[in-house]
């Protein structure tokens, strides 16, 4: 059995929060340790205690995926008494490469524990620099050895990873996600996962049927991110509807309509999913459909704010991030978006106006609906593996299906 300690970043604990943010927290955790025999885990004194079977590279690996991790560290956990801190600190010790230099760092978290912090780092760094002859370095240290003293515990260790920050998924509020399955928007939805958002993936889709998307890279990426945030729940949008309403309307305005018709559906999902944003992968003058001007055309009337966390990032940035990520071997597979059927040409000026007038003239709040009555539902669940489809429109019509439960966060595996 493998021991580690698990710190989350403090910024987001004041007040009322706090209960919320770490229940998420843990329940990220164990999903994320799910597949390792044994996996338990504690709340104690501000830290998560973790216990489980397993490679510890693994299980280090797993761990420090987890947005809201700080850093975390493989420890040794020990009665809280001086002489089993002492036992845990020179097996600890031992470890430590031969010959070099070392400090004690040591928090006494339990004040009635009867050596202060200060007492205990002289008398344990005196220890161990007589057992291992390691010497004592304040300034430099090759390495360092922690103590915390908890309530009725202590834990012991020399190695600390850093985590990747953020807030625990489902924390921060929903968004409702324009997926493309390209390179960017991915990226964009784990950033705003990062930031502790659960993205609802939107995709428009070219094929005659949804099983194409279903069983294409989409499917693949969603369940990749559904890793770090639980259930994940896609809504896949037929883009044929579209496509013959707004024959003849082609042009180089096209873009920046088709981005409009996204964006409304995106808004008329919204509220069923208790989604307070909009977002996209957008980044600045990227592609000609994303300057500052087509982006307003975009955004103009829109009733949510529109997140763009990708908005300063350059391409080889978002690729590279994608690599780290995971997804982007799966987003250059090969699949065809409707983009493929839209203008290489756009204006790189859109009119505001002009998008307005057509968006109005072409009817697409009725557009909108018609296209959505046609969708389909996938919700996959990373802990069981299972993937459930079901047409959209079934719920679209019942008022009360975005509050039965089924989406909430804390419905979150
Ligand atoms: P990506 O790699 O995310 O596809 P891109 O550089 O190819 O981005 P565009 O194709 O212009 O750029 O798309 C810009 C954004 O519009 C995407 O990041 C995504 O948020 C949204 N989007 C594009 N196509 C679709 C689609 N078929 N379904 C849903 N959203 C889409
Ligand atoms: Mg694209």
């Amino acid at each position: 059995l493998t021991e580690f300690v698990v710190h989350y970043s403090e910024v987001a604990l004041k007040g009322k929060n706090r209960p919320e943010f770490v229940s998420t927290f843990r329940r990220n955790l164990r999903r994320a340790l799910r597949s390792f025999p044994g996996a338990s885990e504690v709340y104690r004194d501000g830290r998560i205690l973790v216990r489980v079977e397993g490679d510890e590279h693994a299980v280090r690996q797993a761990l420090s995926k987890v947005f809201g991790v700080s850093w975390l560290a493989r420890v040794s956990v020990t009665e809280e008494s001086y002489d089993s801190i002492s036992a845990a600190v020179a097996r600890e010790a031992a470890t430590l490469p031969r010959g070099g230099t070392f400090m004690m760092s040591t928090r006494r978290i339990d004040k009635n524990f009867p050596v202060g912090s200060m007492e205990l780092a002289r008398r344990l760094g005196k220890e161990v620099a007589e057992e291992t002859g390691l010497k004592v370095s304040l300034g430099t240290p090759g390495s360092t050895i922690f103590v915390d003293v908890l309530k009725g515990s202590a834990v012991v260790y020399s190695d600390k990873l850093r985590g990747p920050g953020g807030l625990p998924v489902g924390v921060g509020g929903r968004v409702v996600h324009l997926f493309s399955g390209g390179i960017d928007s991915p990226v964009a939805a784990w950033l705003l996962m990062k930031r502790g958002c659960m993205p609802v993936y939107l995709h428009f889709y070219l094929a005659p049927s949804p099983e194409y998307a279903v069983r294409s890279k989409i499917t693949g990426i969603v369940r990749l991110l559904a890793e770090l945030g639980g259930r994940a729940t896609t809504v896949l949008v037929p883009f044929a509807d579209y496509q013959v309403a707004t024959a003849g309307e082609v042009g180089d305005l096209e873009p920046s309509l088709f981005r409009r018709f996204m964006r409304m559906t995106a808004e008329h999902l919204a509220p069923g999913f208790g989604a307070a944003a909009i977002s996209t992968g957008d980044s600045l003058s990227q592609a000609a459909s994303q300057t500052l001007w087509n982006l307003r055309a975009l955004d103009s009337g829109s009733s949510l704010p529109i997140l763009r966390p990708l908005l300063s990032y350059d391409k080889q940035e978002i690729v590279d991030l994608a690599k780290r990520i995971g997804t982007y071997e799966l987003s250059i597979q090969e699949y065809r978006d409707c983009c493929s059927v839209i203008t290489r040409h756009p204006k790189t000026r859109a009119k505001e106006r002009e998008v307005s007038e057509s968006a109005a003239r072409l009817g697409f709040p009725a557009l909108v609906q018609e296209c959505l009555s046609k969708a389909t539902l996938v919700v996959y669940n990373p802990v069981t593996g299972t993937t459930k489809t079901s047409p959209f429109s079934l719920l679209a019509e019942e008022p009360r299906w975005a509050a039965s439960g089924g989406f909430r966060p804390s419905a979150v595996p």
